[in-house]
């Protein structure tokens, strides 16, 4: 006998990448920024008038939402704010795709799409991605209700255009086509711009990765007037203080100091470049990654194997134990000094290795 639903009963709820309890672990599986937020955040956290913690704070999150519009060129009606993406992407599934089928997704990308369907009684149908990983748009063109992309694609790095993007809204007008940009800064170009010219696009952003707030649990939904008053109906049936006042208030330092972010952003996407040539050099073949994480292939060794020796030497990285991702780790571009040592670790696998035969 059990206590709960049928539905709780049937949920295989999304299962995040280890946050090791013991330190001395170089976090290469999750996705983390290695940099530390910007200063003025730490700033004015330190400098909160913490006896306002009495009081609520703004339901409409009004202020972070001002900065975070003007930061895209947007106006505040465009803006939707919530607990992290994660939030903000079950919301969205609950107003648009909700009792619907026929909701496309790639079959290799961010495994929480599933788990929303399952919640929200929701049919998706799963397009492949093609051999080489890569996402084929035309495949899109098929009968939907709705289409969600990761973009850059999470586990593969890969990213597709503007211009093949738009394409997608164009091709569908009836349909919302959701565009998950957590991994965006990392290279790619967004896409939030055309929520001006199209009423069919969602696009959902985060400050966990590119800002280094995982920590704080910010992230943002953008779209027409409409979309947003729909998100907005499903939230305050839920709740309607989901941003804290710590976060709102230091989440808007953080969107202000572009300066500091787009620095570390390009040291992160310098120190991807040299962590591909190394893992080359060692027999990996790596995805073309716009993303602050790498999928790499050995040419000859196993990923469960190379996983668990990079695990008893310190060094988490994310495996999967799925179709067509098995043969594969997904790596978080971590600090140069991190990196060095990952690949030194590999170095000594590959030795040991090659002397056993
Ligand atoms: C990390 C990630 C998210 C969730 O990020 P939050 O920390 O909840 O904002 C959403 N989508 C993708 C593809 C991600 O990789």
């Amino acid at each position: 006998m059990s206590f709960f639903s049928q539905k709780v009963n049937n949920l295989k709820p999304y299962i995040p990448g280890e946050q090791p309890k013991n330190k001395g672990y170089i976090k290469l599986n999750t996705n983390e920024n290695p940099y530390p937020p910007s200063r003025k955040v730490i700033k004015a956290i330190k400098n909160m008038d913490l006896k306002k913690l009495r009081l609520y704070p703004d339901p409409e999150s009004e202020q972070l939402r001002e900065v975070y519009a003007k930061y895209l060129g947007l106006n505040l009606e465009n803006i939707f704010v919530g607990n992290g993406s994660d939030e903000v992407l079950s919301i969205a599934f609950q107003t648009f795709f909700a009792d619907k089928i026929d909701i496309l997704i790639p079959d290799i990308t961010y495994s929480f799409y599933n788990v929303y369907c399952d919640l929200y009684n929701i049919k998706q149908k799963e397009i492949p991605l093609r051999q080489d990983y890569t996402i084929n748009i035309e495949d899109y063109n098929i009968k939907n209700n709705g289409i969600v992309i990761a973009n850059p694609n999470a586990l593969t790095g890969i990213y597709l255009s503007k211009k093949d993007i738009e394409k997608l809204i164009k091709k569908n007008p009836k349909s919302i086509v959701l565009i998950d940009e957590a991994y965006i800064a990392f290279g790619g170009e967004s896409v939030s711009s055309l929520v001006k010219k199209y009423n069919n696009l969602i696009v959902i952003q985060t400050l966990s990765k590119a800002n280094s707030l995982a920590g704080l649990r910010v992230g943002f939904a953008i779209g027409n007037k409409d979309l947003i008053s729909g998100m907005n109906k499903v939230k305050n049936s839920i709740n309607s203080y989901p941003i804290d006042r710590i976060s709102q208030m230091s989440a808007k330092e953080s969107i202000k100091d572009k300066k500091y972010f787009d620095k570390i952003i390009n040291k992160i996407c310098k120190t991807r470049i040299e962590t591909i040539n190394n893992l080359k050099k060692l027999g990996f073949n790596c995805l073309d990654s716009k993303a602050n994480f790498i999928f790499v292939m050995h040419n000859k060794y196993k990923a469960e194997d190379i996983f668990l020796f990079l695990r008893k030497n310190k060094i988490l990285v994310r495996y999967f134990k799925k179709p067509r991702l098995e043969n594969g780790l997904r790596i978080t571009i971590g600090k140069p000094n991190d990196m060095k040592k990952l690949i030194k670790v590999l170095e000594k696998y590959i030795n040991e290795r090659e002397q056993k035969k």
